[in-house]
């Protein structure tokens, strides 16, 4: 049963217990009103998770990245990823392709660290770009958007393309700044139609930026975003020709 089944079920046996001692005389409706135990909850007790330092992940999460090798990630081509690892981050090697998890997701909280090239070069889109796309297709932008006008729905944190990011929250070039993000994968019917889309929260280094948004589908570079049916995929982080550099990757499965 699910922990909504369960506290769903505790409240109705405790409202029930607290309505069967009032119709049996045994409680006042004055009594069952000032008794604070009976909405109370102990159960079900939500596991036991230790936070991390800062730094590292919580201890319930997978660890995508942290900082030694890609052993949990593939190339776009299926062999190894051949993004470099130095010094505990990765860098995006312009050319050699996406990068994709091993693993599949669907619903999750995912936190992610990266930096724009310290050295400014390029504008706009052109200048520090990436991106992380959840279950391969719905994207969150990476940009250097400190003091680099570009369109506002693809900016950095914006929902690519979907929707503006709720303000900018950058560092400048070559600092290291975080996502926070969660995300709930679209629910399809048997017809295949989307009965409930993906929802999309982001906390850009710290600063709430998309507030449970919904996606029109997956993200496209021209042309409307439309639906199609698809089951859970890999996390998905772009190689847009620019050196970005990556650190502590970790997600929970929600
Ligand atoms: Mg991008």
């Amino acid at each position: 049963m699910s922990n909504r089944g369960k506290l769903t079920g505790s409240l109705v046996l405790l409202l029930l217990a607290a309505q069967g001692a009032y119709c049996a005389g045994e409680l006042t409706r004055e009594e069952v009103m000032m008794r604070a135990e009976l909405t109370e909850l102990w159960e079900p007790v939500p596991p036991e998770v230790h936070p991390g330092d800062a730094g590292s992940a919580p201890s319930d999460a997978i660890v995508l990245f942290d900082g030694s090798n890609l052993d949990a990630w593939k190339s776009n081509t299926g062999g190894p990823a051949s993004w470099r690892v130095a010094d505990g981050a990765v860098t995006v090697v312009p050319g050699a392709g996406d990068i994709l998890t091993r693993e599949s997701f669907g619903d999750v909280q995912l936190h992610i660290e990266w930096a724009t090239p310290a050295e400014v070069s390029g504008e706009s889109q052109g200048r520090g770009n990436s991106g992380v796309f959840l279950m391969d297709r719905y994207e969150v932008q990476i940009l250097d958007s400190y003091n680099n006008p570009t369109y506002a729905n693809g900016q950095a944190a914006s929902v690519y393309k979907q929707h503006i990011p709720l303000v900018n929250a950058s560092r400048g070039p070559g600092l290291w700044q975080s996502y926070d993000i969660v995300f709930m994968k679209p629910v399809f019917g048997s017809n295949g139609r989307v009965v409930r889309p993906a929802t999309i929260t982001v906390f850009h280094n710290g600063v709430l930026v998309q507030n449970n948004v919904e996606a029109r589908g997956p993200t496209r570079f021209i042309g409307t975003p439309q639906y199609e049916a698809h089951g859970d995929a890999p996390i998905r982080l772009q190689d847009h020709s620019n050196p970005m550099r990556f650190r502590n990757i970790w997600i929970r499965r929600l």
